[in-house]
């Protein structure tokens, strides 16, 4: 059987990833979202296990040192992590999974799987960027200029991926990146993984 993809999407927050990845989920059943295991507390409305695994920093380090995690990184001095089994489990059976991570979960990823594909998500302008960091709350303007900085540091990153998606009209960017993950199930080699026996039979 053709092994699945290996989706790896990336942004800096205020990009509109999470509404992205929820409309592509939607409208490709063949994939399915990493839930990752993080140590920060859940936000309103979050839901153990299906945004996040939440757990606390002793078992999240446990995880860690019993290799247990594809990769993790530490954002805003929370742990973040993608649990390795669960993935190699879902690819070998031909789906495709996507990880919502950050550029350093990005790299390990890239390293662990040189076939995986990179996607990024921009905002459209400094000025829309900033306007909605600045609409997520009462945020002090020290906040704002950390998630400003942080927001950045991640697009600095943005050579290091395959494609590119400018989220300025959200139906675009949806048509976009189910684009992406269709062409990429149509590659010749994962085609003639899939369709052996017709290749062969078309053939001749
Ligand atoms: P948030 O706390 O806002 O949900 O996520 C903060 C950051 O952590 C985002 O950039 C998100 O992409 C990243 N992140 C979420 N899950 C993982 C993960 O499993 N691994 C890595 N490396 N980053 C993650």
């Amino acid at each position: 059987m053709a092994k699945g993809n290996v989706f790896v999407v990336t942004a800096p927050s205020g990009a509109g990833k999470t509404t992205l990845v929820a409309a592509l989920l939607a409208a490709d059943q063949n994939v399915q979202l990493s839930i990752s295991f993080t140590t920060r507390a859940p936000r309103a409305g979050e839901v153990n296990g299906k945004d996040y695994h939440f757990v606390e920093r002793a078992q999240f380090e446990s995880m860690i040192n019993a290799g247990e995690l594809l990769e993790h990184a530490e954002v805003y001095g929370n742990y973040y992590g993608t649990s390795q089994t669960w993935i190699n489990q879902v690819i070998e059976n031909g789906r495709d999974i996507l990880l919502e991570i950050d550029w350093q979960g990005a790299q390990q990823v890239r390293r662990l799987f040189p076939d995986s594909i990179g996607l990024f998500v921009l905002p459209p302008s400094v000025d829309v960027l900033e306007t909605r960091l600045r609409n997520r709350g009462k945020d002090s303007e020290e906040i704002i200029a950390r998630r400003m900085a942080a927001a950045r540091e991640e697009i600095s990153h943005v050579d290091e991926f395959d494609y590119v998606i400018v989220n300025e009209h959200i139906d675009e960017a949806v048509r976009d990146i189910v684009s992406i993950v269709r062409a990429e199930r149509l590659k010749l080699p994962r085609q003639s993984a899939r369709h052996v026996d017709l290749i062969a039979s078309l053939k001749g």
